[in-house]
């Protein structure tokens, strides 16, 4: 079956003055129309980098060093950055947390939302005025005709969030990519803006992947899951596996994090320790300094990722432990 998006075995290094380290370490996920998968994990998991390699748009000293990363069965992977770009706002949009860093300061609203119509679709000048203020009442922005004459800094963030959103899904793309979209933004922005997102998922068939470090974003928005820790994924699942019966003692303590506002017993348990940073090289599990559960194993050996159940995996040797006690009870 040809999936919207499939990676396999992406490896990203980066040049560094001490050398190259390796900030993803074989990734692969695949994604289908009209789905959601939220990549999470605290900051210096990979899940940006990952994001961001898929348009090509890696900082100067990064590089994918292995791998494939196929969009509609087209590899992406080497394309020249021309062949990028036209795809970029084009098929597949992208949307970042500061939305000031994808405005242009010095254009109004109008203009940046016209440019891309009139180049990627051929439209008119006023064919593309017309559809982008039909854009902007779309992701909930009133007087639309007045805002396109505005300047981002006349609009407040959660409003240039908007626009960007509109940018974004102005040549209605098959796939958005969205990294952190909403962390800057209000509680009740934020829940409009996840409700846009999975509405146009509805409406257009889009494929979404989502990153974000909230588990709170990921219960609300989220199809498939992934769970990455220091550049590598620990745990895959949908959602309701994940949330229910996750397995990778990072996602536990992931989860566990999470405020519960019905529990006002409950007492917030913090991951303790932090990230390894990408030049650290660990020997056996890399979340082995900071798991509660580390048997002697897990400070030699690499644990391998392995199948929980059919669409559900986790890179822990319990889950050896676990399917070692299945099968004695079994068999
Ligand atoms: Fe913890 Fe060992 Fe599993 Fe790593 S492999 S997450 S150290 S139990
Ligand atoms: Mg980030």
């Amino acid at each position: 079956m040809e999936h919207l998006l499939q990676v396999e075995n992406l490896v990203i290094g980066f040049r560094t003055a001490k050398g190259t380290s390796q900030a993803v370490r074989d990734v692969s996920f695949s994604l289908e129309e009209g789905e959601t998968l939220c990549i999470v994990g605290e900051s210096g998991s990979g899940k940006s980098i990952t994001s961001l390699s898929l348009l090509g748009l890696l900082p100067e000293n990064g590089d994918i060093a292995k791998g494939s990363i196929r969009f509609k069965g087209e590899e992406l992977v080497g394309k020249k950055e021309e062949a990028l770009r036209k795809l970029r706002g084009n098929k597949i949009s992208m949307i970042f947390q500061e939305p000031m860093t994808a405005l242009n300061p010095v254009f109004t609203i109008g203009y940046q939302l016209q440019e891309p119509l009139i180049i990627h679709q051929n439209l008119s000048k006023q064919e593309a005025r017309k559809r982008s203020m039909a854009l902007l009442a779309e992701v909930g922005i009133p007087n639309p005709k007045e805002k396109l004459d505005q300047y981002p800094h006349e609009l407040s963030g959660g409003m240039r969030q908007r626009v960007m959103i509109a940018m974004a899904l102005a040549c209605e793309p098959s796939l958005l990519i969205a990294d952190e979209p909403t962390t800057a933004l209000d509680v009740t922005i934020q829940a409009q803006i996840l409700d846009l997102i999975d509405d146009l998922k509805e409406q257009l068939g889009m494929g979404v992947v989502f990153v974000t470090h909230d588990m709170g974003v990921v219960a609300e928005i989220a199809d498939k899951v992934m769970v990455m820790y220091a550049g590598e994924v620990v745990e895959t699942g949908d959602v309701k596996t994940i949330f229910e019966d996750p397995q990778h003692p990072y996602t536990k303590g992931l989860l566990a994090a999470v405020p519960n506002v019905d529990d006002e017993t409950q007492e917030l348990s913090i991951i303790p320790g932090s990230m390894p940073s990408v030049d650290d090289e660990i020997e056996g599990c890399r979340f082995h300094p900071r798991c509660p559960f580390a048997m002697d194993i897990c400070k030699q050996k690499k644990p391998p990722v392995m199948n929980v159940s059919e669409n559900h995996s986790s890179r822990c040797w319990l889950q050896e432990v676990n399917n070692h006690d299945k099968s004695t009870v079994t068999s």
